[in-house]
């Protein structure tokens, strides 16, 4: 009996002293994955430590108690690093809405390839643990007479076998949903694939590159930064990795400041597909922002934020998260005060962050627009011509 309780005190010791380490893991856990396992375990340890902490007092283990006193703050400093905290405003932006010339006949589509269950509070400082939010994985088809482009890919046919390849935690932490590839939208609505010149990626994080492989031949866009980082990058960049070197097309930013960032590059030179370096997030972020006939402006901001909230509020992914996800957290912070002085000076410009379902509402779904035309399978000219 007595060598029970020894045994009971030192477990109940190392509870209320590496409890809390315990907690903060399911925490964060739960955050990226709203698991009812997570929130249920995370509870009764919650409650058990309190306990402990009952009888650490009782019994006077001083020794204990303040270890556990340490531990237990910094679960709660941990905890406020998922408490909002707006970044200071930036400074008014005064560049003039720069001008552009879309073509006749350029339009776009959205092509969701898939979700992940994650909550608000994963998202950015201030967001809620008990607000779902369904992270999109989406790829963007712009169509242009020079040649279509296809910002980031999505998930892709072969997202499963990709995914086995991931970090045990990373996975542990991630509730992944694929619907459909993005190949497979427009090879079942008889796209022409001739008409795709590029894949435009935003970086190149897995969940951007993971349906490049379904476009064989087509050539991969990429800043140098990335291209370096894609060698460099790890796990992340694993599947960016496997795309054939010859593919990846490295560009410049030749031309001049643009909304607030200091280079840019107009791709078709008609000023309606403009990329602007946006580093942080990745060494080679950038910002696409395309501007369609009739004025609709668009900024694809990659994974600068995941939320548009993150913009209008200013705030930053929580602490865990930067630090773990985002390559140089302070220069993703001026990045995305960029941002915030556009959305304030051009509210206009609509904001899409790669992950934020809401943020491709006004961007008609590829799959809902041949539906629309009312055949199962419309030729490539059919839907090109419909699109004009
Ligand atoms: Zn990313
Ligand atoms: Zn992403």
């Amino acid at each position: 009996m007595r060598r029970f309780s020894r045994t009971s005190a030192a477990l109940l010791r190392v509870l209320v002293v590496a409890g809390p380490v315990l907690l903060g893991l399911l925490t964060a856990l739960y955050a990226a994955r709203p698991s009812g396992f997570f929130l249920a375990l995370g509870a009764v340890l919650a409650v058990a430590i309190i306990a402990g902490d009952g009888w650490i007092l009782a019994r006077r283990h001083w020794i204990t108690g303040s270890l556990a006193l340490i531990t237990q703050i910094a679960f709660l400093i941990f905890v406020g690093s998922y408490v909002a905290s707006p970044l200071p405003p930036p400074p008014p932006l005064t560049d003039p809405l720069p001008q552009a010339f879309p073509p006749v006949g350029m339009a776009m589509y959205a092509l969701p390839t898939g979700v992940n269950h994650r909550t608000a509070a994963f998202a950015h400082r201030g967001g809620s643990p008990w607000e779902k939010w369904d992270s999109a994985m989406t790829a963007v088809l712009v169509r242009h007479p020079q040649g279509d482009v296809l910002i980031d890919a999505g998930l892709g046919r072969t997202i499963a076998s990709q995914f086995k390849q991931m970090p045990f935690l990373f996975r542990l932490g991630t509730d992944l949903v694929p619907s459909r590839a993005a190949a497979d939208q427009l090879d079942a609505a008889g796209y022409d694939r001739k008409h795709l010149r590029y894949i435009l990626l935003t970086h190149a994080h897995w969940d951007h590159v993971s349906g490049v492989p379904d476009f064989p031949g087509v050539p991969v866009l990429v800043t140098a930064a990335e291209h370096r980082y894609i060698d460099d990058g790890g796990w992340v960049t694993a599947t960016a990795q496997d795309v054939n070197k010859s593919l990846l097309h490295d560009y410049m930013f030749e031309g001049g400041r643009y909304l607030g960032f200091d280079q840019s590059h107009d791709l078709y030179g008609d000023g309606s597909i403009v990329i602007v370096p946006a580093s942080g997030h990745t060494p080679g972020s950038v910002v696409v922002f395309v501007t369609l006939p009739g004025d609709a402006r668009y900024a694809f901001v990659g994974d600068l934020v995941w939320r548009r909230e993150a913009i209008l509020e200013r705030e930053e992914r929580p602490w865990i998260v930067r630090n773990s996800i985002d390559n140089d957290p302070v220069t993703a912070q001026q990045s995305l005060l960029r941002l915030t002085a556009i959305a304030i000076r051009y509210p206009q410009i609509t904001m899409v962050p790669s992950h934020d379902p809401r943020a491709y509402a006004s961007i008609p779904q590829w799959s809902r627009f041949v539906k629309a035309l009312g055949k199962s399978r419309p030729s490539d000219t059919q839907v090109r011509q419909n699109s004009l």
